[in-house]
């Protein structure tokens, strides 16, 4: 097909623009054709462009000849330039805020052709994610991705526009930098010029902000991208961005009070409401009353503790508990209601699927009903004890209780989860809500079993609670921090602290999670430097960009607010990043890739087959039986482990 050349052609409006108070103007505008139709003598053609959709609409018998052969040739997602008169439609289409007209197209230009998508266009349409991922390019065109990513840029603009307003300066932190071990594993970049030398892509600029709090700089932004090479989760992604707030001469209420209006703003921006100051709850009420770090306090159902009620009771499993000396706990959640009276076996039978899930043993309940009590322990439940459970859970007419029995640790993750699924299946979390909260007094430490020594929650520079200095030596777990996060509706959106600013308590730190003197010099000697050369009081917070802009625009999935994601296996399905590279490349890094692990002879003797081996044997057996390959899976530690089985060359198959 002949293209037509844009040429002078000039816009003189955007699609979505039109209405009724251009009736009567010959317009002139471009876009894709999101759709091509023939009703009568008719043809309907809707043009799109960022702004909106517009429909143009030619006469057959009308129009001219040429004009109408090209407009036969027109398919979905052609570019098209359209000239036409803006007309008043006789049937308006309320929907669209183009709706009232539509423009009589005079002259056409065909821009560029378009073969068949691969992956629809439209919202209502399923498509399988890892198409959409490939032709992103495609998937961009969506309604629902063009606003999210529109208003990520609102996003980043009225934050950009906040801190400037509030005298902040945005300085560029390197992406090159230095691999240090704390945190999630670094991506790491080979260095070239230094061989067998690497930089690491920074997982936040956490001591650059701070350096730059020692140069003076005292109040600093930036909208930054990190990286961290973690197994991914449903909402995180390799590479992510983070709005870095550092200040000097604050405490934890400073930074709180500068990120609050920031915050209502942003809500306001997407039509919500919030008032500031949001409440603060410390980290161990949070575990206790909600079972979870990030609470969604939109359902006001707390986990209560029922451990002492079982004292006595014949119920071993609960008594057991009681019995523990703070050990074990009881604890349990209270749905009051009829709704969550009349929930069914088979939603408990799922319920404790998903308690088991979690490592729980089950998951007893009792409930309130129209026919009195039904619970998975009722025949331990004499009429004392059952007013008993009633009283201390405040049950009044009819409701249901969950329990969990094992340590706090097993029974927050149990019911913080339950909480939310019962929450969510009764309709008591009002969607239309953005309730902000701060989680404060973090614990500094915790004791990791896998590298067998304390390491910091947040990370090792976040300052100990003033009043729990002493514990750093001699109780270190128990040793409060001045850590701070913000959670929006049960997802963290960000967290921060104040952070050490001397250097002996920075080496009493380091010292606490492990690290000799000389490590400690080694991979942080600029920050001990820094230090103690005159660094100001100090703290700051970081806020998640993607997360915040996903729950600004109500998606579900991370990726929705992303241009270009990486899948959760980290990698990028247009691009097909990551990939093998240019030898020679790796030969100037002095890199060599370690082929993977083959065994070449192994020989088994059982006396019986145990039942995972069975499927391998049998594959081992069709190699002996002369197939050159065979495939099996076996079952390891739990996991499904593809085994490949292949003829060596040489191998006779008489050997073993
Ligand atoms: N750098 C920290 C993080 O990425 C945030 C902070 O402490 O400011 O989690």
């Amino acid at each position: 097909m002949n293209l037509d050349s844009l040429g002078s052609f000039q816009r003189t409006h955007r699609n979505g623009q039109l209405r009724l108070e251009h009736v009567g103007q010959t317009v002139r505008l471009l876009g894709w054709c999101k759709r091509i139709r023939n009703l009568g003598s008719l043809v309907f053609l809707d043009l799109r462009d960022r702004w909106g959709l517009v429909q143009l609409v030619a006469n057959e018998t009308e129009v001219p000849p040429a004009l109408l052969a090209k407009l036969k040739a027109v398919r979905g997602e052609f570019v098209l330039g359209a000239e036409g008169l803006v007309a008043e439609r006789e049937q308006k289409n309320p929907n669209l805020p183009t709706g009232d007209i539509e423009v009589r197209l005079s002259d056409l230009l065909i821009l560029n052709t378009a073969q068949t998508a691969p992956i629809p266009l439209d919202e209502s349409a399923e498509a399988n994610e890892d198409q959409r991922l490939k032709y992103r390019f495609l998937d961009l065109r969506r309604e629902s991705l063009q606003r999210n990513l529109v208003l990520r840029s609102e996003v980043a603009n009225l934050i950009r526009n906040y801190f400037r307003r509030n005298d902040f300066v945005e300085i560029e932190t390197p992406i090159l930098g230095k691999s240090t071990p704390e945190g999630a594993r670094d991506y790491l970049v080979p260095s070239r010029v230094h061989q067998g030398q690497f930089y690491a892509l920074p997982q936040s600029p956490q001591l650059y902000k701070q350096l730059l709090q020692v140069a003076g700089f005292e109040r600093y932004i930036q909208i930054c991208r990190c990286f961290r090479d973690e197994d991914l989760r449903a909402d995180r992604q390799p590479e992510f961005t983070q709005v870095d707030v550092e200040m000097s001469f604050v405490r934890q209420e400073d930074i709180q009070a500068m990120m609050e209006p920031l915050l209502v703003e942003l809500a306001a921006l997407v039509g919500r409401t919030v008032q500031a100051p949001f409440p603060r709850l410390p980290y161990k009420d949070a575990m206790e009353w909600y079972g979870s770090d990030k609470p969604d306090t939109r359902c006001a159902v707390r986990i209560q503790d029922v451990t002492a009620l079982f004292a006595h009771s014949e119920f071993n499993l609960f008594r057991a508990a009681a019995d523990s000396q703070g050990q074990r706990r009881v604890r349990a959640l209270f749905f009051r209601g009829e709704q969550a009276a009349a929930y069914s076996r088979k939603q408990l039978d799922e319920l404790q699927d998903a308690a088991k899930h979690m490592g729980a043993g089950g998951l007893p309940y009792a409930k309130w009903g129209k026919d009195g009590l039904a619970s998975s322990f009722k025949k331990f439940l004499d009429p004392a004890a059952e007013a008993a459970l009633k009283a201390a859970l405040g049950v009044e007419g009819e409701g249901l209780a969950v329990f969990a029995v094992g340590t706090s640790q097993q029974t927050s993750k149990v019911l913080g989860d339950i909480r939310l699924r019962l929450a969510r299946a009764l309709g008591l979390i009002d969607e239309s809500r953005f309730e902000f909260l701060w989680v404060v007094d973090f614990p500094l430490l915790e004791w990791s079993e896998e590298n067998s020594r304390y390491v910091a929650c947040h990370h090792p520079f976040t300052g100990p609670h003033p009043d729990d200095l002493g514990l750093l030596e001699t109780d270190p777990g128990a040793c409060r921090a001045v850590a701070y996060d913000i959670i929006l509706n049960g997802f963290e959106l960000g967290g921060g602290s104040i952070r050490v600013h001397d250097a002996q308590t920075q080496s009493r730190l380091f010292r606490a999670i492990g690290l000799s003197e000389e490590e400690a010099r080694e991979q942080f000697g600029f920050l001990l430097d820094a230090l103690a050369f005159g660094a100001p009081p100090h703290g700051g917070i970081a806020l998640g960009l993607d997360r915040l802009v996903m729950l600004l625009v109500g998606a579900s999935n991370i990726r929705e607010v992303i241009a270009f994601p990486k899948t959760a296996q980290a990698r990028c399905l247009m691009t097909n990043a990551p990939s093998p590279v240019n030898p020679r490349l790796l030969k100037d890094l002095r890199i060599q890739i370690e082929q993977a692990q083959q065994w070449k002879a192994g020989v088994m003797f059982f006396e019986s087959v145990p039942a995972e081996f069975q499927a391998p044997l049998t594959a081992m057996r069709t190699l002996t039986s002369g197939a050159a390959s065979s495939t099996s899976t076996l079952v390891l530690d739990g996991e499904v482990v593809k085994v490949e089985t292949t003829r060596l060359p040489g191998f006779d198959g008489q050997d073993g």
